[in-house]
């Protein structure tokens, strides 16, 4: 099985933490080349049974002008290439404009889209599901998975479910 996978969301949510942890050791190919002038390839996971490709989407923000508009719009229109979209949030934050405008905009996108909590090892587990209704009440998200990018915890079940898809 193999496919592409583009992990989206506000700076600092963790989504470099989470490439590094999946590609770690094993990387076939970090580069800073544009692959296209809207994908980055990443990292490149591999197994013997699966390879998933992880491309960055530079431009997913809030556009500041006109401009951005369409830059962002560019952005997005890459998404029609990738077989899962992981939107990334900080579960240990308030969920703010930045998110609500990716939120907004993956609204129109035809890949599934997982729901990627992240950080969880900075909440207490009580406030998991109220933050999990929040974010089901706006988009009907194919997956939710909590994780913890920087500790480890449940990555292994994110890449068993993406690679369901590919
Ligand atoms: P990016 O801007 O989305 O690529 O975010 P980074 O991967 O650069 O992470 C931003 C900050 O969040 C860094 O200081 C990371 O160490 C931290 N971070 C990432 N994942 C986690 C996590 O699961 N738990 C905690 N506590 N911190 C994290
Ligand atoms: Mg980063």
């Amino acid at each position: 099985k193999s496919g592409f996978v583009s992990i989206v969301g506000r700076p600092n949510v963790g989504k470099s933490t989470l490439l590094n942890r999946i590609v770690g050791q094993k990387i076939a190919i970090m580069s800073d080349k544009a692959q296209t002038t809207r994908n980055k390839i990443q990292g490149i996971y591999t197994t013997p049974e699966s390879q998933i490709v992880f491309i960055d989407t530079p431009g997913i923000h809030k556009p500041k002008h006109r401009l951005g508009d369409f830059m962002v719009d560019s952005a997005f229109s890459a998404f029609r290439e990738v077989d899962v979209i992981l939107f990334m949030v900080n579960i240990a934050e308030k969920r703010g404009p930045g998110d609500n405008f990716i939120i907004e905009r993956l609204k129109t996108v035809k890949s599934p889209v997982f729901l990627v909590l992240n950080k969880i090892d900075k909440i207490h587990p009580d406030q998991l599901l109220p933050i999990i209704e929040d974010y089901r009440s706006l988009v009907d998200f194919e997956q939710i998975i909590p994780i913890s990018a920087s500790e480890g915890n449940n990555v292994d079940t994110l890449l068993s479910e993406v690679t369901k898809y590919l």
